[in-house]
């Protein structure tokens, strides 16, 4: 019972990230502005925005001008309920697993925009650092010592890593990953950085492999670095103990 309301409340959450992806890049507000369809611009009702079931009823399209929506709107709800279902099954119920939703949250709005734009906004990584400071000094972990030790040496690792491949990373991705340091501290955003080279490895190969990407297009790395930060914040503690016990014995 718990597994649906939580899979409910994140894809309602993710409703709200669709407007945020959408908006910011283009410095609309995301809290003033009624919802509206991009064809036809007639307001949405409540009944018009119920994730998935509104899309599904409707075949995607707006009940007013008939356009089809993107199915956008429909994959980040859903991405969202099952990343918090996901969350959840791992942490339970702790404060620590608010923590773990409103990064996860964060990840997937810079993931999106990324993805369209390649580009990770500063105004989104300002927000996403702020609440990440707020919540660790309230809870009192990572402390501030390990926060700022992971934000020098995660984000300098980057630039250590920008430089050598010449621009393969973007300044965006070096503040992104001092950011998770601050979330993460310096055990943590190792783990995440470590998964984020493996899995762009892997991802990148696969995108050549079946030609999603040619051989001359940039792939940008944030999303690659969103997914190991979420594996580490759910995972990286294992993996550490895991690592010292077996691997480093
Ligand atoms: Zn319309």
């Amino acid at each position: 019972m718990f597994d649906f309301m939580i899979l409910v409340l994140g894809m309602i959450i993710g409703s709200f990230l669709t407007v945020c992806i959408y908006r910011l890049p283009q410095n609309q507000s995301i809290v003033t502005l009624p919802s509206h369809c991009l064809h036809c611009n007639t307001k949405l009702k409540a009944w018009d925005l119920i994730p998935i079931l509104s899309y599904l009823l409707l075949r995607g399209k707006c009940r007013y001008c008939g356009k089809p929506y993107s199915s956008r709107y429909a994959v980040v709800e859903l991405i969202t309920g099952l990343l918090f279902l996901w969350s959840y099954q791992i942490v339970g119920w702790s404060p620590d697993l608010l923590k773990v939703f409103i990064f996860t949250a964060f990840l997937i709005v810079i993931t999106f925009i990324d993805y369209d734009h390649q580009l990770i906004l500063d105004k989104v990584l300002l927000w996403f650092a702020g609440v990440g400071v707020a919540i660790n000094l309230g809870s009192g972990y990572p402390h501030i010592a390990d926060m700022i030790i992971a934000a020098l040496a995660g984000g300098g690792l980057l630039l250590f890593v920008a430089v050598l491949t010449r621009g393969g990373m973007g300044g965006g991705d070096i503040k992104f990953v001092a950011v998770l340091g601050l979330w993460l501290g310096v055990k943590l955003v190792i783990v995440a950085l470590l998964l984020a080279f493996i899995i762009g490895g892997i991802g990148g190969a696969l995108l050549l492999l079946f030609k999603v990407k040619g051989r001359k297009d940039f792939i940008p790395f944030g999303p690659f670095l969103a997914v190991g930060a979420f594996i580490s914040i759910l995972y990286g503690s294992k993996l550490v103990w895991w690592y010292l016990l077996t691997i480093a014995k």
